[in-house]
């Protein structure tokens, strides 16, 4: 069931939503060679604590009942898409970080996620971190009252398949709220014809996931990192979106 949001709801999801944005601005400060990905998540656990905004991936629940998520925040390197758990690993020139981060206040959720480049990276890297971030925005512009969700799907799609790579299918943006994961899923992909017609008051959480090689990708042994089939690099770009009179508006911005 799609919730539909009143203003006030809407204003309090920008409170959760510009805590996102201005915890992943501090770690993207901190993003360099030699700085580990449990140091980026400690980080953002202090910072969370000083707003007293709850990060809501810790200790989320395994889809299938397997062990819950242990970090504060997902921490992706390189080929891994989504969902990776920070630790040990040593950030090293060249690489690149995708960072996930949702928190919880005052009963609404806010969701986001960034691509950082550690130094420099090869050119064919830095252009798939621009196309994935340029493909979110080209499916914000789609989050218009009256339109069908297939629309924003097939934006991103669209673009992204126009500069050579390919959309990740396994996993898919979502309604937000109240809770972190609502109705409805919102895939990166398919036709703009299809889905529910967008209104007034959704507030939904748009994330590509977008693969240098292969769209394919299967989850590692620890059971949550994904990453892609071909071991090549992976990016993600995510913002809290809600859709009003006047167009989308992005909530999860500093
Ligand atoms: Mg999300």
């Amino acid at each position: 069931m799609i919730t539909l949001k009143t203003p006030r709801e809407m204003e309090k999801m920008k409170v959760s939503g510009q805590i996102v944005a201005e915890i992943l601005q501090i770690l993207k400060e901190q993003i360099r060679p030699g700085i580990t990905t449990s140091d980026l998540n400690q980080i953002a656990e202090a910072e969370a604590k000083k707003r007293r905004a709850r990060a809501v991936f810790k200790n989320y629940p395994h889809p299938r009942g397997s062990r819950p998520f242990p970090g504060a925040i997902c921490t992706s390197v390189n080929e891994e898409v989504v969902h990776g758990i920070p630790g040990k690993r040593i950030l090293r020139e060249g690489d690149i970080i995708s960072i996930d981060f949702g928190v919880m206040v005052d009963g609404f959720a806010g969701d986001a996620a960034i691509t950082v480049p550690v130094g420099k990276v090869e050119p064919e890297v830095e252009k798939l971190i621009r196309v994935t971030e340029e493909a979110l925005l080209k499916g914000i512009e789609q989050a218009q009252v009256g339109n069908r969700l297939g629309q924003i799907s097939n934006a991103i799609q669209t673009y992204v398949e126009a500069a050579g790579f390919s959309v990740v299918r396994d996993y898919v943006g979502h309604g937000i709220g109240r809770s972190m994961h609502e109705d409805p899923p919102i895939p990166n992909y398919g036709q703009a014809l299809r889905g529910p017609t967008l209104q007034r008051g959704m507030t939904l959480a748009i994330e590509p996931m977008v693969n240098l090689g292969t769209y394919s990708v299967y989850t590692k042994g620890d059971e949550w990192t994904v990453v892609t089939r071909d071991g090549k690099h992976s990016a993600h770009f995510e913002h809290s979106v809600a859709i009003s009179d006047q167009g989308p508006l992005i909530l999860t911005l500093v």
